[in-house]
């Protein structure tokens, strides 16, 4: 019998990456995108060649009854789900504080917080009712750290990290495990502002002397996920090549 999975953001990107392993390792899987239909549909088309379930699910996270919406469509769709991966996510520029908009902020908490409570408010009495799953959340590590011209951003992440803590030791007693990924600079579309120099000068600051790529992030949350990582909870995995130690 397969797992079932849901992410979000699963149309581009890390999540893309997460739902091909997920895929992979024979796991049915919900995608979720927003506004990148063609993306998800090409990606559940592609997965679907897998011999699996892979069904491209439209909802805006940020708003809760769309949330509620996805997590219900990917329930019934799946019949059931196993894993939670909260991974969709958006980026400001990078600015002062002092010159971000109370709609920049709004936005951006929405995005990367806000759906993140959405999405497992909706999902977590289907996963208690089972008495058993996992749960794996995208912070940053700016959400450790914090990043000069990257506050909002760094507030959102840092509320995520404290959301997986708090329901770690919340859902432990239901047998769910609740993780999060970190990750440090990802070749993905949201650094696509970046030049390549400018990419590679960011690389050059981690140890390991290089930017990561989506599939390296994608195996941290698919371990997160697996029973392999039976006994982990409330833990934050850095993927960074040792950018935060
Ligand atoms: P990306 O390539 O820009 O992809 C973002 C994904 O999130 C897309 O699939 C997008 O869907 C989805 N999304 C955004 N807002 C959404 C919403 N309101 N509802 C539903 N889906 C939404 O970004 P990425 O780099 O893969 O980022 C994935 C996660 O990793 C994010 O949480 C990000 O903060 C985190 N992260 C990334 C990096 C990095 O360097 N790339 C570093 C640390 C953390 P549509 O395109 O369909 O709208």
């Amino acid at each position: 019998m397969s797992n079932h999975v849901l992410i979000t953001g699963a149309s581009r990107g890390i999540g893309a990456a997460t739902a091909r392993l997920f895929a992979r390792e024979g796991w049915d899987v919900a995608l979720n995108y927003n506004k990148s239909q063609m993306e998800a549909e090409a990606l559940a088309a592609e997965l679907s060649g897998l011999g699996g379930k892979a069904v491209p699910i439209q909802a805006d996270v940020s708003v809760p009854e769309e949330a509620a919406r996805l997590v219900r469509e990917a329930e019934e769709v799946l019949d059931g789900l196993d894993a939670i991966i909260c991974n969709a996510g958006i980026a400001l520029p990078q600015q002062l504080l002092t010159d971000t908009t109370p709609e920049q902020w709004r936005r951006l908490m929405s995005a990367d917080l806000d759906g993140v409570f959405y999405t497992l408010r909706a999902a977590i009495p289907g996963l208690v009712r089972q008495k058993r799953g996992a749960i794996v959340t995208v912070s940053s590590m700016w959400g450790i750290t914090g990043g000069s011209c990257e506050a909002p951003y760094s507030a959102a992440k840092a509320g995520v990290i404290g959301l997986t803590k708090a329901l770690a030791k919340e859902l432990g007693p239901s047998h769910i495990r609740v993780n999060c990924v970190a990750p440090g600079v990802i070749d993905t579309d949201m650094n696509g502002h970046l030049s390549p120099e400018e990419l590679a000068a960011l690389g050059e600051e981690a140890p390991l002397c290089r930017i990561g790529t989506r599939s390296e992030v994608a195996q941290a949350i698919y371990f997160l996920a697996s029973e392999r990582a039976s006994f982990i909870t409330g833990q934050v995995l850095a993927v960074d090549g040792g950018m935060v130690i």
